[in-house]
């Protein structure tokens, strides 16, 4: 058997800590030690890459149910793409009575509280730097073009003003290779990469880029803080799973739906059985029967 390190003072170590069984110490003292620094990772999970699933969680011991397993806050959060104009700092819908220009960048909001809220630095700060000139939003009530990248820009900022959260960031996956062939990447290229860098003067990002980070956002949505439990026990080696699409879809809609924003074929137990779990959730019913 390999002889494993113990994770303070490299020397080889036999005692596992019982959280995560990934991580090793010499000692009780060693393990005490290096409690502080762990605490934030010992988590019952790894990280695993295959070709069917891309990069997926795999439980390192088993975990009975009703666990959390996984607490994070969002890297970056925003409004979606496609949306009305929102007031950016509490995501309220906005009108032309109810708004006021933020007089800064002149983004819209729904007060000056707002203005200076840290959710909105982020345009702000580009939108008066590089731009040079405010923003004007004149439309309310249906779809504003300008929101479409919003997200993204919120994105970009983190590159020089945290550079720690930008390369968690790029660590995501983006899913460029697949997506390169889909009407959504050119609309992008358009919408948002080309009109980031042409609008607000950001040249210094790439096109390629800035696809990189649609991709990103669109593969995870970025509402609030994010809480995981297990709904049933997990034994250790099993890959950890939530359900991407509606459970009351039948298999077609579901395989199509994960196939086409996850790029995927999901062979889980359901999806390949043809019964359903022998609830015939997709067969027709005969109605002579
Ligand atoms: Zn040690
Ligand atoms: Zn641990
Ligand atoms: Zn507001
Ligand atoms: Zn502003
Ligand atoms: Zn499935």
């Amino acid at each position: 058997m390999e002889v494993e390190a113990c994770a303070v003072c490299m020397q080889p170590a036999n005692q596992r800590c019982s959280g995560c069984h990934v991580i090793y110490y010499c000692s009780r003292d060693h393990q005490k030690s290096d409690w502080k620094l762990h605490r934030g990772k010992c988590v019952p999970f790894k990280v695993c890459e295959n070709a069917l699933l891309g990069r997926h969680l795999v439980a390192t011991r088993d975990i009975k149910e009703g666990v959390v397993v996984l607490k994070e806050l969002p890297l970056v959060a925003g409004p979606p793409q496609i949306t009305p104009p929102v007031c950016l700092g509490c995501y309220r819908t906005l009108d032309l009575f109810g708004s006021r220009e933020c007089v800064t960048c002149g983004w819209p909001l729904c007060s000056d509280k707002c203005g200076e809220s840290q959710a909105h630095k982020p345009e702000c700060h580009i939108t008066s730097t590089r731009r040079g000139a405010k923003v004007s939003v004149k439309t309310f009530h249906q779809p504003h073009p300008t929101y479409q990248c919003l997200l993204v820009l919120r994105c970009l900022y983190q590159r020089d003003s945290n550079p720690d959260v930008w390369k968690k960031l790029q660590n995501l996956e983006s899913h460029c290779e697949e997506r390169r062939k889909t009407p959504r990447y050119e609309e992008d290229r358009v919408a948002v990469a080309q009109f980031v860098r042409r609008f607000f003067n950001l040249q210094d990002f790439s096109e390629e880029q800035i696809l990189r980070v649609c991709g990103i956002v669109q593969s995870f949505t970025s509402s609030g803080g994010l809480i995981i439990r297990t709904a049933e026990p997990i034994l250790k080696g099993q890959h950890l799973s939530i359900c991407y699409s509606d459970a009351l879809w039948g298999t077609a809609n579901r395989r199509h739906h994960l196939s086409e924003t996850k790029f995927f074929w999901c062979t889980c137990e359901r999806c390949a059985d043809p019964t359903e779990l022998g609830t015939f959730f997709s067969a027709i019913r005969c109605k002579n029967r």
